[in-house]
C-alpha cells in the first residue's frame, strides 16, 4: 500500500531530524565548563580591576595630601625666619612639630596603600593573562562548534524538507494524526503486525483486523496504542523485491 511506504519514510525522515536536534543541542555543552570559568575569571578580574583603581585613587589622594602639609611646614619655616619675637616663635615650632607628625601618619598610610597596590596589580596582571588565555581558548573553540552548529542547522532543513514534502502527498487529516503519534509514542507512529500483534505494544489484535489489514485497502491501528499498523509480509517482499 502506496501509504505505508510513504508514512514509513516520513517517519523515517522526523526520526532522523530528532536526531540531529539532540546532537546539535549537546554541542554547546561541550564548552560549558570552559564557558563557565571565563565567565568566572572576567568577572574577577573585572572586580580586582576595580580594586585596583580604587587603590589608585587613594594613592594619589595621600600623595596630596602630604605635599599640602609638606608645602605647608616650608611655609611656616619662611615665615618664622622673618619673626623675631619669641612668643610667636614657639607657638609657630608647635604648629610645625604638629603639621610633621600629622604627616608621618599620612606616610605610613601610604606606604599601607602602596603595598596593596603593588599585590592587587600583580593579581590583576595574573588574572589578566588567564582570562586573555581562557578567552582565546573559548572563542577557538566556538569557531568550530558555530560551525558544527551551522552543519546541523543544514541538515535540519533539509530533513524538513524532506519532512514537509513527504507529507505533501498524504491526506491532511492522516499526516496530522501521524504527527501526533509520532509525538506521543516516542517517534514511532506506524509499526508493523506481526503474529496476529502490533509490534509497537505487543498486544494481540482480533483475526478480523489481522485479516483486513492483509487487504491492504486502508489505514488501520491498533485498538491498544493508536498506533498505525500494517501488514509486514507485503513491504517485506517489496523491498527484497527492490
Ligand atoms: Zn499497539
Amino acid at each position: 500500500m502506496k501509504n505505508v511506504k510513504v508514512l514509513l519514510d516520513l517517519q523515517e525522515a522526523m526520526n532522523s531530524s530528532r536526531m540531529v536536534e539532540r546532537e546539535k543541542h549537546k554541542v554547546p555543552l561541550e564548552v560549558a565548563d570552559l564557558k563557565n570559568l571565563f565567565e568566572e575569571r572576567e568577572t574577577k578580574f573585572l572586580a580586582t580591576k576595580q580594586e585596583f583603581e580604587q587603590l589608585q585613587m587613594e594613592k594619589r589622594e595621600k600623595e596630596r595630601e602630604i605635599e599640602e602639609e609638606r608645602e605647608k611646614v616650608e611655609r611656616a619655616k619662611a615665615k618664622l625666619m622673618s619673626i623675631k619675637t619669641n612668643n610667636e616663635d614657639s607657638a609657630m615650632l608647635t604648629e610645625i612639630e604638629g603639621t610633621k607628625r600629622t604627616n608621618t601618619v599620612r606616610e605610613d598610610e601610604l606606604l599601607a596603600v602602596l603595598a596593596r597596590d603593588e599585590e592587587v596589580e600583580k593579581r590583576l596582571a595574573e588574572l589578566s593573562a588567564e582570562v586573555e588565555e581562557l578567552g582565546g581558548r573559548y572563542r577557538e573553540r566556538m569557531v568550530d562548534i558555530e560551525a558544527r552548529m551551522a552543519k546541523f542547522d543544514k541538515d535540519i532543513s533539509r530533513l524538513q524538507a524532506k519532512k514537509s514534502e513527504v507529507a505533501a502527498s498524504l491526506d491532511k487529516g492522516l499526516a496530522r494524526r501521524f504527527e501526533m503519534i509520532f509525538d506521543r509514542r516516542g517517534g514511532v507512529a506506524i509499526v508493523p503486525a506481526r503474529n496476529q500483534s502490533c509490534t509497537g505494544c505487543h498486544m494481540n489484535i482480533s483475526h478480523q483486523l489481522f485479516i483486513l489489514l492483509q487487504r491492504e485497502e486502508r489505514i488501520y491501528s491498533c485498538p491498544n496504542c493508536n498506533r498505525i499498523i500494517y501488514f509486514e509480509g507485503d513491504v517485506a517482499e517489496e523491498q527484497a523485491g527492490g
